[in-house]
């Protein structure tokens, strides 16, 4: 037989958004649960950078004393579990836990995140936070003036390129096959001196994710400390369009300035929501939703 308990909120995930919004609620008396099974995206990285108080920390030990926090407030629940299921009731929405728990909520909170779809190149996932970056304004310092791949092609290669040029000028563009820059955009790389190689990829050579050379399929290798990559993403968790929230054209949660999605009573927050992918921003929607959220309840029950 299955449990049901109720709440006033369920957040699914609990990194830093969902912990942002479960903090905001827990201080206005909500009853909350966190459903969260330990998987954020930036898990292999060793140092956080860019949030003001906790610059260069690990993203566990920021995790860990947000979660600390929160457990100061009796009305917030956690569960340590996936989130399987999820459908709208008359009171609201249920939920079903990998556990087989079934909990009951009257709002419904998706902190989910992202899932990075890494190139299938050799020693990629490895590196993956450590020495291959998503965002120099995360990590760029670290490595500025070092030798550095950008790992892409077109526009958005270009983009990136002439964005990380602001860290470092030792800069090769790898396209892993036939470049498709405009000859405007390949004359412009060359006037600053950025290098375009065109032979496909192998593998990235590091030690313990700390890279030092890329391979080419030939068996030729091009010493490098640092590459870019803009990975495709997919949404982490499927249930937010299984309820029939609105994706936008990126892939994102459509939501509005309170975090409300296209389904009333669903709210998103952090990384499923926004390009602007910093913990600082997952922080801030968070606490953005948490706060929407108690303020659409009170309204409701007054
Ligand atoms: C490699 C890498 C390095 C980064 N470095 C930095 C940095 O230095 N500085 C910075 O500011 N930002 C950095 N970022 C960005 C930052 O990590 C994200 O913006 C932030 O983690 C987003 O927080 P979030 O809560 O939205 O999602 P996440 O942190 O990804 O957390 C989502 C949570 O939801 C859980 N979850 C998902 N689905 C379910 C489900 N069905 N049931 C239960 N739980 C579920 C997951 O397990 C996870 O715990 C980095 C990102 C990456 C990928």
């Amino acid at each position: 037989m299955k449990t049901q308990t109720h709440f006033d909120v369920i957040i699914i995930g609990g990194s830093y958004s969902g912990l942002a919004a479960g903090l905001a609620l827990g201080r206005a008396l909500r009853k909350v649960l966190i459903i969260d099974n330990g998987k954020p995206c930036n898990a292999q990285t060793p140092h956080s950078h860019n949030f003001l108080t906790r610059d260069g920390e690990t993203p566990a030990a920021i995790a860990a004393q947000g979660r600390k926090q929160l457990e100061q407030y009796s009305s917030v629940s956690f569960l340590n579990g996936t989130a399987i299921k999820a459908v709208r009731t008359d009171e609201g929405f249920e939920v079903e836990a990998s556990s087989g728990e079934v909990f009951v909520a009257v709002k419904l909170l998706f902190a989910t995140g992202i899932r990075d779809m890494l190139l299938n190149i050799d020693g990629l996932a490895d590196c993956w936070g450590i020495s291959a970056l998503h965002c120099p304004f995360c990590h760029g310092y670290e490595v500025r003036n070092q030798k550095t791949g950008i790992i892409g092609n077109g526009n958005d290669a270009y983009e990136l390129t002439s964005l990380i040029s602001n860290w470092t000028s030792k800069l090769t563009i790898f396209t892993n096959g036939p470049a498709t820059l405009s000859p405007e955009q390949t004359a412009k790389l060359y006037a600053h001196h950025i290098g375009i190689l065109e032979k496909p990829l192998i593998r990235l050579q590091h030690h313990n994710g700390y890279l030092h050379h890329i391979q080419f399929v030939d068996g030729s290798e091009v010493p490098l400390s640092a590459a870019y990559i803009r990975s495709p993403f997919r949404q982490t968790c499927p249930l937010p369009e299984l309820l029939g929230c609105a994706l936008n054209h990126e892939g994102y949660i459509q939501v509005d300035s309170a975090q409300a999605t296209s389904i009333p009573g669903v709210f998103a927050c952090g990384d499923n929501t926004t390009k602007t992918r910093t913990v600082a921003n997952a922080v801030s929607s968070g606490t953005t939703a948490g706060m929407a959220i108690s303020r659409q309840l009170i309204t409701e029950r007054f």
